[in-house]
């Protein structure tokens, strides 16, 4: 069987090597260049590989083909492949058939990688022998390669759900529904939210569907298709009988007869998209029978991930929080809305065709002031120049912490959540977030 792997990123050299443990002819192609490492371990590893070019000759023949997420379904390599009837799938889809671990399968618009690593959290803290992998850390598939572990936790993007056949998670987690890389759907929100619902596609009645009972998108779609998986909502606005919900100022999470009571204010993690992300994680944990005193230790002891809501340092009493990670106005607006002091708010970059009237009154009630850092920031300035105090432009992350930090006085917030992807001025979300850090630690 000839394996042909499309990109040699992380997890096309993952696949890569499990489809050669396998027995599979592979071959790696990827039309940007192959980082040098991983070019390496391709020819350690006996894995034929060509970069900067796709040679039809030798991709055309494959039995199967593995597109990396990156890729996307308009290129014309997969549109050939895809008119000669090869079957082209995720790294998922392609890993699965070689483990029998059971997978946890976490997607969503926002709060899948806070989600899926408090989740790992609970279960290795729980004792589980557990992996992370999709979108996150180390392959999937160069996992099962070294066949590790017995349960693992996968963040998966819409791209990679595009490309599941067979793939069915145990346990399922839509953390909510706003529109986000549209592009890649043709502007048609619903093919969007199709793709995410894809995680449940293969599901049994003897699996879970863990979902945002909050969210507009999910209970619609719930109210026009079947699921047969069993449904375990969580909510912030109302009591729901089997899952997770808001008891006075507690957690209630109440999964398989068992009831878990959790203190919101002893949560690692602010903010009440936070309380959602823990609800997720806590009912997977519940459902994999981990220890009630356990989970509640895991909920308060968790590290939280960088970029995200990321406390930096406290100069002056005034508090930077590092946010780079919010590409969209839904996180940046969780973000905002987490914010208990007045906030000097630095936001932009590239806008994805952003509705940012969505955040008018959270800007009315805790933002001061705003410090645009972005090539292009005319929107920005009509929406908000007459609701805030102060409103400045840059395009230096150095001079925005700058400005940031003369509109701050004692015991203010500086915030940056960009609402936007990062591409004018930086390499990718993490460059910004970094640069962002780096300028607090030199003032
Ligand atoms: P993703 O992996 O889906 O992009 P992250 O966990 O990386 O999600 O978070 C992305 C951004 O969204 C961060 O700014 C974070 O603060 C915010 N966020 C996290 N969880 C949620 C949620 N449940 N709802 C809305 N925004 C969230």
């Amino acid at each position: 069987m000839r394996l042909v792997v499309l990109g040699g990123g992380e997890s096309g050299v993952g696949t890569a090597i499990l489809g050669k443990k396998k027995g599979y002819d592979v071959f790696v192609s990827d039309f940007g260049k192959i980082k040098e490492n991983y070019r390496e371990i391709l020819t350690i590893n006996g894995i034929k590989w060509e970069d900067e070019k796709h040679s039809e000759d030798l991709i055309l023949n494959a039995d199967v083909v593995m597109k990396s997420p990156g890729i996307p379904e308009k290129a014309p390599i997969v549109k050939k492949l895809l008119e000669l009837n090869v079957p082209v799938i995720s790294e998922i889809e392609f890993a699965i058939q070689f483990t029998n671990a059971v997978t946890i399968g976490i997607t969503g618009s926002n709060g899948k990688t806070t989600t899926t690593l408090l989740t790992y959290h609970l279960l290795k803290q729980g004792g589980l022998n557990v992996g992370l992998a999709g979108n996150i850390g180390k392959s999937f598939a160069w996992q099962v390669a070294e066949n590790k572990f017995d349960y693992y936790v996968l963040e998966l993007s819409s791209f990679q759900l595009d490309g599941i056949v067979n793939y069915k998670p145990h346990i399922a987690i839509i953390t909510n529904l706003s529109p986000d890389h549209l592009d890649r759907y043709n502007y048609d929100y619903n093919l969007y939210i199709a793709s995410k619902f894809k995680i449940t596609q293969n599901q049994t009645e003897d699996d879970f569907l863990i979902i945002d009972h909050d969210d507009v998108e999910i209970n619609k779609w719930l109210h026009n298709h079947s699921i047969k998986a069993q449904i375990i909502p969580f909510s912030i606005s109302s009591t729901v009988e089997k899952g997770g919900y808001i008891n006075e100022q507690n957690i209630s999470s109440n999964i398989n007869n068992e009831q878990l009571t959790m203190p919101i204010n002893e949560l690692a993690l602010e903010g009440k998209h936070n309380v959602k992300n823990a609800m997720a994680a806590t009912a997977v944990a519940q459902l994999l029978k981990i220890r009630k005193q356990t989970i509640r230790e895991s909920l308060s002891n968790f590290q939280g991930a960088e970029h995200r809501l990321e406390k930096v340092l406290k100069i002056q009493n005034v508090q930077y929080v590092n946010d780079s990670k919010a590409t969209n106005v839904n996180a940046t607006f969780f973000a905002l809305d987490s914010m208990n002091t007045p906030t000097v708010w630095i936001v932009g970059g590239v806008d994805k065709g952003n509705d940012y009237d969505e955040l008018m009154s959270l800007v009315r009630e805790k933002v001061k002031g705003i410090v645009c850092l972005g090539v292009d920031n005319a929107k920005l300035f009509q929406t908000f120049n007459n609701v805030v105090d102060v409103m400045v432009e840059t395009t230096s992350m150095e001079e925005a912490v700058k400005i940031a930090q003369r509109m701050a006085e004692k015991g203010d917030t500086v915030l940056l959540s960009p609402c936007c992807a990062s591409f004018d001025l930086f390499e990718n979300y993490e460059d910004r977030g970094r640069q962002f850090k780096n300028a607090v630690h030199n003032l």
